[in-house]
């Protein structure tokens, strides 16, 4: 059975149309979807230039943008899926992940179709690189989403499953809606955005998880299809604008699993985000165009765990390994399990305003 299908129809079938009901709200395909885009340049004979993120596509009139997104209309660029939801769900924070926001809180989940990458080993492949059309969605308003986080107590918006970058506006807008209404949001990105909007972004939301997807050029060209210099360039801004960062690096057997790959990322993060900036490595399971793969060896996931341990990072994780000790938060100082969780769980949480209990050692992270 594919475990990620099953979980796609659930999305689909159950959690998204009973989530909507209860905001009265009912599957649509009309013009609500479409508002004009945001980062664009328009250049002459009707093109555009978008610059929401660094593919920087050149787009005729009636064309669409590689994200498959996005249109140009006589000279107008506009996103066609504002509010425009195929995945819909409540999931714990944990399973985002984030270790160091909100722990214990509720997230309402949400994503619309595409994507500006294609990874291959994608495991929301069914929504991220299909175009609109393509999949069923259900119409949900900015203040609609904030209205049903609040009724089913979630503490965080995330904007996840398959790529928030494109679409940025109906993010923006959601972020400003949850805000009002008291929710926080939380974007789960692959970080290929350019600079300005990404600024903006920091301005609206409140912690960015990002999957560091290989710390190779190479990777990036034969396995992302996009570019790693700008994700490293959005992680560093991300932290400059105070933003609260956690990266994932997902472990994929033979191709970005040498000592050499887990000591760059280590010591990059160490050089240019600081210490406390969580890193998750995560295993792999076979998906989508990688399925000739195996899931890659606990071994690996504590080699990479040991060097970023080894380099001095504070928070190194290891990820879809349910009951591992490494899914716990050590202080730092003393090194007793401030936060413990096994799997999506959080079963004790030992701080005290944002300190450990244990020796009063600060924490990094958002607890509150
Ligand atoms: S957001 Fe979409 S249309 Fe814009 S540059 Fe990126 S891939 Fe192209």
């Amino acid at each position: 059975m594919n475990n990620a299908v099953d979980r796609r129809h659930f999305l689909m079938t159950a959690a998204l149309p009973c989530l909507a009901a209860r905001a009265g709200i009912s599957e649509e395909s009309d013009a609500r979807f479409i508002r004009e885009a945001q980062f664009y340049e328009k250049l002459p004979h009707k093109k555009i230039k978008c610059k929401l993120c660094p593919r920087e596509c050149v787009i005729d009139d009636r064309e669409r943008g590689y994200c498959g997104a996005r249109e140009n209309r006589g000279g107008t660029y506009y996103t066609l899926v504002h509010s425009r939801v195929v995945s819909a769900h409540i999931d714990p924070i944990e399973k985002k992940p984030f270790f160091h926001f909100l722990p214990g809180a509720m997230a309402f989940s949400l994503a619309t179709a595409g994507c500006n990458v294609n990874c291959k080993m994608c495991q929301n492949w069914e929504i991220s690189q299909v175009r609109p059309e393509q999949v069923r969605a259900t119409y949900l308003a900015p203040r609609d989403v904030a209205q049903i986080a609040k009724q089913n107590g979630c503490r965080a918006i995330a904007y996840t499953y398959s790529e928030p970058v494109i679409f940025y506006e109906y993010m923006m807008d959601t972020a400003q809606a949850g805000r009002a209404a008291g929710v926080r949001s939380a974007v789960v990105t692959g970080g290929y955005i350019h600079q300005e909007p990404l600024k903006k972004l920091c301005e609206r939301v409140d912690a960015i998880k990002v999957d560091l997807k290989g710390f190779s050029q190479k990777f990036y060209t034969e396995v992302v299809n996009g570019e790693l210099k700008p994700v490293l360039d959005a992680l560093v801004t991300m932290r400059r604008q105070g933003m609260w960062t956690e990266i994932v690096y997902l472990v994929v057997p033979t191709l970005n699993d040498s000592d050499a790959d887990f000591q760059g990322v280590a010591r990059w993060v160490r050089a240019e985000l600081g210490l406390d900036v969580p890193l998750h490595f995560t295993r792999f399971h076979p998906e989508y165009l990688l399925k000739n793969l195996p899931v890659t060896p606990l071994k690996t996931l504590e080699r990479a765990k040991a060097i970023a341990d080894a380099e001095g990072l504070h928070y190194a994780y290891i990820g879809n390994v349910p009951g591992h000790p490494a899914e716990n938060t050590y202080c730092p100082k003393c090194r007793r399990a401030v936060v413990e969780r096994e799997g999506f769980t959080v079963s004790g949480i030992h701080l005290r305003d944002g300190k450990c209990q244990y020796c009063r050692q600060p924490i990094a992270g958002v607890w509150l």
